[in-house]
């Protein structure tokens, strides 16, 4: 019996020692040029939420997504990476970057994951980086590759609404997080992390803004193609937006412009529900024949209970 105890934890304590050590799967850096907008969802039932209890996920996720904010830097070319050291034992190309929606769904069914790699690693482990930028995928069949080694870049292929790459864990085939490997009993706690260095937990920020003559279209912001870095002193309008994710209900998105000759607009908007990425712009019609000339400064802050979340700056020239 005393045998039999001592045997069960020297056992307990071996996995621990296998698992594997995870780098970010993704050539960015986290909070200024790419978020994590999804993460695993741990509800078992038919809700989502993440490890931290918090609503980055959707019901069913498998894995974690590295975002990029715009399809603009998604073609700039972001190099998507091994995770550990491992051997491919899988990988899918020629897959189309397109925004996923009811008009290709059925294109995409089978092939969610879009172009992607699968790396097995030591006892049972694997990492599958998914939705890789059409004919990037670098790696072959049977490569050994170590923890960084370029596995191709971040594109928007298979089942995929935004630019990211796609991040799952297994191990013997069942989906592990690599933020929280135990059970998630106390919302907040992050224990048995698989990562070297464990990323932020960020609830929500802004993503993107800038300075356009028109209210942009939602499609535009996301592709990162609304800005417009010099306005004529004749433009139609002055309009500032702002591209941000993890918004919750009751935050306000306060949207400023100063012109040269001061304040010319403040505005507040309330979010009346929880919205995984969304927009907002504020602006004046021309009143005149033209704007003051000169650099205009934008602010978008996005506030909870009153306090100031993130905040994000952008400048135009008018001339
Ligand atoms: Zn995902």
């Amino acid at each position: 019996m005393r045998l039999g105890l001592t045997l069960l934890f020297s056992l307990a304590a071996l996995p621990a020692a296998s698992e594997p050590v995870l780098d970010l799967p993704i050539a960015c850096t986290l909070g200024e040029t790419c978020h994590i907008q999804q993460y695993v969802d741990r509800d078992p039932g038919t809700g989502a939420r993440d490890f931290t209890c918090g609503g980055l996920s959707y019901d069913g996720h498998k894995g974690t997504d590295f975002a990029l904010a715009t399809m603009a830097r998604m073609r700039a070319g972001v190099d998507v990476l091994a995770s550990a050291p491992g051997i491919v034992t899988g990988l899918r190309d020629g897959v189309e970057d397109r925004v996923y929606g009811p008009d290709n769904a059925a294109a995409v069914k089978g092939r969610e994951c879009g172009n992607g790699v699968v790396l097995r690693h030591e006892d049972g482990w694997e990492t599958q980086y998914c939705h890789l930028k059409n004919g990037s995928v670098r790696v072959r069949k049977g490569d050994r590759v170590d923890s960084g080694t370029v596995l191709g870049q971040v594109g928007i292929s298979g089942k995929a609404q935004f630019p990211h790459v796609h991040l799952s864990v297994r191990r013997n085939g069942a989906v592990v997080d690599p933020f929280h490997t135990g059970d998630v009993t106390q919302c907040g706690a992050s224990t048995g992390s698989l990562w070297r260095e464990t990323p932020a937990y960020v609830a929500s920020g802004l993503l993107d803004a800038g300075f356009t003559d028109a209210v942009p279209d939602y499609d535009q912001v996301k592709d990162g193609t609304a800005t417009r870095p010099d306005l004529p002193a004749d433009a139609g309008a002055l309009v500032f937006f702002v591209l941000a994710f993890g918004g919750q209900a009751g935050d306000i998105v306060r949207l400023i412009i100063e012109g040269p000759q001061g304040q010319l607009i403040q505005q507040d908007s309330a979010l009346d529900r929880a919205q995984a990425q969304f927009f907002r712009a504020a602006g004046r019609r021309l009143k005149g024949a033209s704007w003051p000339g000169g650099t205009y400064q934008g602010a978008a802050i996005l506030l909870r209970g009153g306090v100031e979340v993130d905040r994000i700056d952008a400048t135009v020239t008018v001339n």
